[in-house]
């Protein structure tokens, strides 16, 4: 079962409960850190220290930027789980990708998503790491060390067990190349990172067009609709979408030429 946590700032932090304990999905601010640690005791009645898994939908800094706090929080063996295009980003073999659409469409989400900001620290992110601009998008290091860190190597497949429950890693490039979607088939819930934002309670979802590649993120888009049912989204930034059917038939597609999942 997924929770959202309601007031992490900018971006989205999620709790998964399983079997395994928990995991968390994102954590993008070191005041993120300290409210997903409250939100477990607090709300879910549980230990921090019942998370070993921190999975990471993609390495922006609004979305990886508080992992070093949670992780003195979490269990001690606790590891982080990037897609395996994020090694190369921390070994200087390549950057991250440019991003498109900064004004029309990074402007508005920003805007929004600054108005889940609550304190100072949910501006703090603990290093320059997985900022997209030029100069800054080589390496920068992490606070953490690289044997805290596991990276999804799918051997070729495009959706594989993400080692924790029932959920699985749906690779879904186009917002970043190493961007991850993670999916649990038996509740059909779908942890989205910014490949679809949703910034009102009463839209359905819309495909993000901050991207690097707007291809990438109609295949990827394409991809879910014929492999997966939805009920609920989680997206990176604002609140969750459910429906009864299959939401992702309802995704706001306009800006990318289309009319919904049609
Ligand atoms: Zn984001």
């Amino acid at each position: 079962m997924v929770y959202a946590v309601p007031t992490c700032g900018f971006s989205r932090t999620y709790v998964i409960t399983g079997d395994a304990g928990l995991a968390v999905v994102d954590v993008g601010s070191t005041g993120a850190a300290d409210d997903v640690k409250a939100f477990i005791k607090r709300d879910l009645g549980s230990d921090v220290k019942d998370v070993r898994t921190i999975l990471v939908t993609h390495f922006h800094f609004d979305h990886i930027g508080g992992i070093g706090r949670f992780l003195l929080f979490a269990a001690d063996d606790a590891k982080v789980f990037f897609h395996r295009r994020v090694k190369d980003y921390l070994e200087g073999r390549s950057a991250l990708s440019p991003m498109k659409n900064w004004c029309t469409a990074f402007g508005p989400t920003a805007w929004k998503s600054a108005g889940y900001v609550r304190k100072l620290s949910h501006l703090h992110f603990e290093s320059l790491a997985g900022i997209p601009l030029p100069g800054l998008r080589k390496l920068s290091p992490l606070p953490y060390s690289m044997d805290r860190i596991e990276f999804f190597d799918g051997d070729g497949a495009r959706r594989y067990w993400a080692g924790f429950d029932g959920w699985e890693v749906i690779e879904t490039p186009g917002h970043t190349e190493d961007s991850l979607c993670f999916y649990d088939g038996e509740a059909e819930e779908l942890v989205c990172g910014d490949l679809m934002v949703n910034m009102d309670k009463r839209e359905k979802g819309r495909l993000n067009s901050f991207y690097a590649s707007k291809e990438g993120v109609v295949e990827s888009f394409d991809y879910l609709l014929r492999n997966v049912k939805v009920k609920t989204i989680y997206p990176g930034h604002g609140e969750p979408v459910q429906s009864e059917g299959n939401v992702l038939l309802g995704v706001d597609t306009l800006a990318f030429g289309r009319d919904g999942g049609r």
